[in-house]
């Protein structure tokens, strides 16, 4: 363990007791990493039943499945021990309603006292029922993704699911939410700007302007195009080339925990290349992994800006840029090496 890595040691005690602003600055500015991570991203299943068409899911390779409950307590059991934990994200790369055991989970980690449990979904899946089970399990934030002001354009966005289907169980969960006289879960009414719904994009906010209730903590959110590494081009993948690149900062304080317990640094890896350890092994915990050689190493190399070390991180979007006068890349520069570890 070199000076840098003792002196985090002792930062990390101190650094989860700090407000936000100073924690993301201590990750996001200095690359000091957190004592355990602070976001935990959890992949309950990575099926899904759209087909958006900004989403990577249709170069996916790896197998398609949902976190077994043993798992998912596993995981549980070990973050409610640390306080360093602030969020529980409990979607990944498929329709976290596909998961059968969702609310079951939810339960579970409430009993736990996880603190901010949160999950991403169109809606689509989302019966009366299973809302109100989500609401009383005591869900803290949801987060819908609604494309579209008309039929024609979020169908044509969110292929394969119906727009009267999805609006009418957002508009139910509302409805539940209030007749249950709770406040949680906070709503997000996410929005993508694209070519294709840019013309309805006040509609968009005209049509839940009505339903959210600030009071909850409900509002709306933009979310930019990029390219989820390289399974779009939104973006020009070589504008680096003229540029000092920074980490993005995900190895520092996230995971995300792919539905088989693969443990990956990166929330847009949606082919899971980045494996730093497998948490359903015996033996094994996020600890242990998170202060593994493999992580360790990844995050020096996210640190000292050896990214080509890292063909996934080399072809990304994410990394910060920082304008240099300095030439291109050569052309002879050594191949990247794709880090792919299982423990
Ligand atoms: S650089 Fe890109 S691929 Fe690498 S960890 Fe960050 S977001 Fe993920």
């Amino acid at each position: 363990m070199d000076l840098r890595e003792s002196a985090e040691r002792m930062a990390g005690y101190l650094v989860p007791w700090l407000p936000r602003h100073a924690r993301m600055f201590y990750y996001f500015r200095l690359l000091g990493s957190a004592r355990f991570p602070e976001i935990i991203h959890i992949e309950n299943t990575n099926a899904c039943n759209a087909k958006c068409i900004m989403c990577p899911r249709d170069e996916l390779v790896r197998p398609i499945g949902a976190m077994p409950m043993e798992l998912f307590q596993k995981i549980i059991d070990e973050c409610a021990t640390r306080p360093e934990v602030k969020e529980m994200h409990l979607h990944g790369f498929g329709e976290a309603l596909l998961d059968k055991r969702l609310a079951q989970k939810l339960r579970y980690a409430k009993s736990k006292k996880i603190r901010k449990t949160y999950f991403v979904t169109t809606g689509s899946l989302l019966t009366q029922e299973l809302g109100r089970d989500l609401i009383l399990g005591g869900l803290d934030a949801i987060k819908f993704s609604f494309y579209g002001a008309s039929k024609a354009t979020y169908e044509k966005i969110q292929r394969q699911l119906t727009f009267e289907t999805s609006r009418d169980n957002i508009r139910n969960f509302f409805e539940t939410r209030k007749r249950l006289g709770r406040r949680n879960p906070s709503v997000t009414m996410q929005i993508v700007p694209m070519p294709e719904n840019q013309h309805e994009y006040h509609d968009l906010r005209a049509m839940w302007e009505p339903y959210l209730d600030p009071a909850c903590g409900d509002h709306f959110e933009d979310f930019f195009l990029h390219n989820w590494v390289d399974g779009r081009t939104y973006n020009p993948r070589d504008a680096w080339k003229r540029q000092r690149r920074i980490s993005c900062s995900m190895p520092f304080h996230l995971i995300q925990i792919h539905w088989n317990g693969d443990i990956g640094p990166c929330i847009y890896d949606s082919n899971g290349t980045l494996v730093m350890g497998n948490v359903s092994a015996p033996g094994m915990s996020i600890a242990s992994i998170w202060e593994g050689e493999t992580f360790r190493a990844f995050r020096a190399m996210h640190r000292n800006g050896e990214f080509e070390k890292i063909a996934t991180c080399n072809n990304c979007d994410q990394l910060r840029v920082v304008e240099t006068a300095s030439p291109p890349a050569p052309a002879d520069a050594p191949a990247p090496v794709e880090i792919t570890v299982l423990s």
